[in-house]
């Protein structure tokens, strides 16, 4: 008899709904001040939208090269010049993408054969494990100290054998706010000299640490930028998240699997945006004063939160602060969670979702890339915790 229902096996059995989806329903539901879902509630620049406008009207709204267009990498080689040091040819080493998300999922498509081992470090941006398996690959996992969320490059020398294809770092760290020093940075290329691993490295938030703490790009370590890709993000940086557009830097003969592999899932990414975005690279102010608007930001919710019984873990970049709140509880975080969106009327992400094994440390997630206006109101209602 013909079957009228075709069954599906799973690909990612293990994965269901997004916890970013849940927090996000949820909060909708109770009237919540969303502080869990990482975008801002503040437009993107005028000028961004008035170039985007423009060069629809002038007619670019065809397909754009694959590896895109070609003003928009020439100044982001530029960029990346003066503020790395680094020569990256715009032409063979950086290619245009639809976000930080799909170019970690092409990388990860690039490099990742069946059996290959991939070194992630926990808490983990949430793509990275799903992009791996479904290639077939195996997730080692190194887990990151509480309360700095330090990384312990003794553990993962330990895990470093035959079958290590790639490392993946974040720097700056999303969700623990935590920076990379240089010498993490010494430490990796020790580690990796000599080897054949490959790094990808997500850098979406360039251009939010603070306390005057730089940040340090693989392309500042040319023995590290070359065996990696180095994934950017328009979105964090022009407010503009729902663009989806971002880049990766990569040595030509990386960069060249990495195009075959764009040509057939993408092609090519949305023509007017690439041209006002390289048209905003002009004006360096918007993304050199980012990181003073975010540290202003994560300052004023920092001392809001200072008397409610939830202790922040060190915030160094990135729009996110993590605060443990066992002193408060002893709720499982997706609980918590719950009870701040229902009973007090604020947002976050329990930080167990960024664990492949649900750990709960008793921490929760806070975006706080809001109107100053937004964090107030979230700071009065925190301030109401009783437990
Ligand atoms: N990496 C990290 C660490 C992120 O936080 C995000 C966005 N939440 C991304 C990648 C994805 O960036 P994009 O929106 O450009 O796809």
């Amino acid at each position: 008899m013909l079957s009228t229902t075709p069954s599906l096996t799973s690909k990612l059995p293990e994965f269901g709904q997004s916890i970013f989806s849940v927090m996000t329903a949820l909060s909708n539901e109770y009237g919540a001040i969303n502080l869990a879902q990482g975008f801002p509630d503040f437009n993107t620049p005028d000028l961004l939208m008035e170039r985007f406008n423009y060069h629809m009207k002038e007619g670019r709204n065809q397909y754009a090269p694959m590896p895109g267009v070609s003003v928009l990498k020439e100044k982001l080689a530029a960029k990346l010049e003066k503020l790395y040091g680094t020569h990256i040819d715009p032409a063979s080493e950086i290619t245009i993408t639809a976000g930080a998300t799909q170019a970690i999922s092409l990388v990860i498509n690039t490099v990742v054969n069946a059996g290959d081992e991939v070194i992630i470090f926990e808490p983990a941006y949430d793509s990275y494990l799903p992009c791996v398996q479904l290639n077939k690959g195996v997730a080692r996992f190194v887990q990151l100290a509480l309360p700095e969320y330090k990384i312990n490059w003794e553990e993962v020398k330990k895990l470093i054998n035959s079958k290590t294809r790639l490392i993946i770092i974040n720097n700056p760290h999303n969700p623990t706010g935590t920076l990379l020093f240089d010498d993490d940075m010494i430490q990796l290329q020790k580690l990796v000299e000599g080897t054949d691993i490959i790094i990808l490295s997500d850098e979406v938030y360039e251009h939010i640490t603070f306390d005057n703490n730089p940040h340090l790009s693989i392309c500042k370590y040319p023995d590290l930028a070359r065996r990696s890709f180095t994934i950017f993000s328009f979105g964090k940086t022009y407010h503009n998240t729902g663009w989806k557009t971002g880049y990766v830097v990569a040595p030509a003969h990386l960069t060249n699997e990495f195009r075959k592999v764009l040509s057939y899932s993408m092609f090519s990414v949305l023509t007017p945006a690439q041209f006002a975005l390289a048209d905003i690279l002009d004006h360096e102010e918007y993304y050199l004063e980012l990181n003073n608007f975010y540290e202003k930001k994560r300052d004023l919710f920092l001392q809001g939160i200072k008397e409610t019984g939830l202790k922040p873990t060190p915030c160094q970049g990135t729009y996110f602060v993590c605060a443990d709140y066992s002193a408060l509880s002893d709720q499982s975080d997706n609980d918590f969670a719950s009870y701040l969106i229902k009973e007090i009327g604020v947002g976050s992400i329990p930080v167990s979702a960024f664990y492949h094994d649900g750990q709960d440390n008793k921490v929760l997630r806070f975006c706080f890339a809001k109107k100053d206006d937004t964090l107030h109101q979230a700071i009065e209602r925190l301030q109401k915790i009783r437990i």
